[in-house]
């Protein structure tokens, strides 16, 4: 017998939709890219969730006009912000597929990406101009671009068919009605580089994103409510900003769109100005970020967390914000086939009692699953292996906003036996708690055992000389591998390499201490701010270890 409820689907535009019939007065500020602004305007802009949702309607119209039709990939190369956002509601709403683009790739990458999407129209903000001028030609399929200002802020362009974002809302119809369609449809697609290989197509579809908005905004996991004002520092074109655009709509918080500038002044600014309650961002932004505020002893006044993901959360900043700030670390982790959010590493009701250390072991960890996603950790033949906190294997998951396959079929069927292999090394606790050790190639294997880079790094930046640091394995005649340390020092800083070595002794099992350390200017990063071990590796291919 089935249940005799409504068949409703779960479509994106229902979120804007709920957003501006019961939060229409709730503020979206951005910080203008085209700020200092030459013409007066204010350098932030501000309006409501009904305005946005009239825009959208608008641009859902104007992409029309543009002969945008179900299922066509519609580009971006943007910053966060209003219009950015309007896209995400209005593309989507029209049954059309958001590619939201990450400008810091290679050009070729990005060529390689807007062609293998197929791509019909590119929404690009003033900054990424010259970019496209020079790649324009290769982008096989887009026969629009759209640079995302207004008149008076229009470059001089030799670029051919450019529209201005603006004259295009002016010009369109202000009626719309959001189509019902089938949830399963395709909403957004981000692209994610492998190490090896091309990059790969992540289809996510209106049902899988919903589902992610509603299990992100439960209070054990980012805890979001129409009381919050959200600072999505994590970029629109990174995993749709961690979901944010959408669970921030679904609960009516207040959003806070940064632009372009992620230095530690440009966020102190505006946390303070527009009275931020959480944010969400990788390490390395918050390393800036609390560098200047040390430097400069400034407090925040609103903060009361911070979403940590993307990379491990080091304990040395966990410990920052939470003692140093009073600002709570929710330590999340997660990857764009997963929409992203896996896990989240909040208390249990036992800990609410806990001591210091057992609460900060918690925290470290990645955290427990949001309902709706599956973890196991296996050995190399499959099997699964024991949530005991001891074991640990390569991290398989499932559920609703996973994907099973890429764009295109890319690389193959990726799934083994249903479950999605993510590529990172982890434990699982008795009470569910997951820690990564790894990703599976990081993992520096000795003597027939495995060494965990990741614990080896959080050690180095616990160290009050170093601002941060990467441990890579060095092939060794007898061992396989051995690690070493490579960091970088903060500035005026005098640790020895000697000093730094014995900084490991008795925190870690002797045969993980490192064999080296070697001090640099700066560790490559990727173009989602990650450590780029793959450079790393490349650089220090010559490098002998020390007799
Ligand atoms: P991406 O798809 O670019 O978001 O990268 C996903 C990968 O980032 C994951 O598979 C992990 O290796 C890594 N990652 C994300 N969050 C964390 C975290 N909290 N701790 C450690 N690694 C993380």
């Amino acid at each position: 017998m089935h249940g005799l409820m409504m068949d409703t689907p779960l479509l994106i535009s229902d979120l804007i939709r709920h957003a501006d019939r019961h939060h229409g007065a709730t503020e979206i500020v951005s910080q203008r890219v085209e700020s200092p602004l030459l013409d007066g305007s204010a350098p932030r802009h501000r309006y409501t969730y009904h305005d946005a949702h009239a825009r959208a309607q608008r641009l859902a119209n104007a992409l029309a006009s543009l002969g945008i039709g179900a299922s066509d990939r519609v580009a971006t190369l943007a910053w966060n912000g209003f219009r950015h956002f309007e896209l995400y509601y209005a593309v989507s709403g029209v049954g059309a597929v958001i590619h939201t683009i990450n400008p810091r790739l290679f050009a070729e990458q990005i060529i390689y990406i807007a062609n293998h999407a197929e791509d019909r129209a590119l929404f690009v903000d003033l900054t990424f101009v010259p970019l496209i001028e020079k790649i324009a030609a290769s982008l096989t399929t887009v026969k629009h671009i759209i640079v995302m200002t207004d008149r008076a802020h229009m470059p001089a362009t030799q670029l051919p068919n450019v529209l201005c974002f603006e004259d295009l809302i002016e010009a369109a119809d202000a009626h719309f009605g959001w189509p019902q369609m089938d949830e399963h449809m395709a909403s957004s697609l981000c692209y994610t580089s492998g190490t090896t290989g091309n990059p790969k197509g992540v289809l996510y579809s209106h049902r899988s994103t919903l589902l992610h908005a509603f299990a992100a905004a439960l209070p054990d996991a980012l805890n979001l409510s129409a009381r919050d004002v959200i600072l999505p520092v994590v970029p629109m074109f990174h995993v749709n900003a961690w979901g944010l655009p959408y669970s921030c709509a679904l609960t009516g918080a207040k959003l806070v769109f940064p632009g372009q500038h992620l230095d530690g002044r440009s966020l102190h600014t505006l946390f303070e100005t527009e009275q931020v309650t959480m944010s969400a961002g990788v390490p390395t932004v918050w390393l800036g970020l609390l560098n200047y505020m040390q430097e400069n002893k400034l407090r925040f006044s609103s903060l009361r967390a911070v979403v940590i993901g993307g990379s491990a959360c080091p304990p040395a900043m966990l410990n920052a914000f939470q003692d140093g700030f009073g600002v709570q670390v929710i330590h999340a982790w997660g990857m764009t086939e997963m929409s992203p959010l896996g896990t989240a590493a909040t208390f249990k009701a036992k800990h609410v009692q806990a001591d210091a250390k057992t609460r900060q072991a918690v925290q470290s960890k990645q955290g427990r699953v949001l309902f709706g996603v599956d973890m196991k950790i296996v050995d190399s033949d499959g099997n699964t292996l024991p949530n005991d906190g001891q074991a640990f294997g390569d991290l398989h998951v499932k559920g609703p906003w996973v994907t099973q396959t890429y764009f295109k079929n890319e690389g193959g069927d990726p799934l083994r036996d249903g479950w999605f292999p993510t590529g990172d090394v982890a434990t699982i606790d008795a009470d569910g708690y997951m820690q990564i050790t790894d990703r599976s190639k990081d993992v520096i294997k000795s003597g027939g055992e495995w060494i965990s880079s990741i614990d080896l790094e959080n050690i180095a930046v616990a160290h009050p000389d170093i601002a941060e640091a990467a441990v890579i394995g060095i092939a060794h005649p007898k061992w396989d591998e051995r690690p070493i340390v490579v960091a970088v020092k903060k500035p005026n800083a005098s640790v020895t390499r000697e000093a730094l070595l014995a900084f490991f002794e008795g925190k870690v099992a002797k045969w993980w201490l490192p064999d080296d350390v070697v001090f640099v200017e700066q560790l490559p990063h990727t173009a989602t701010g990650k450590l780029s071990k793959l450079t790393l590796r490349g650089q220090f291919k010559d490098y002998t270890l020390p007799a």
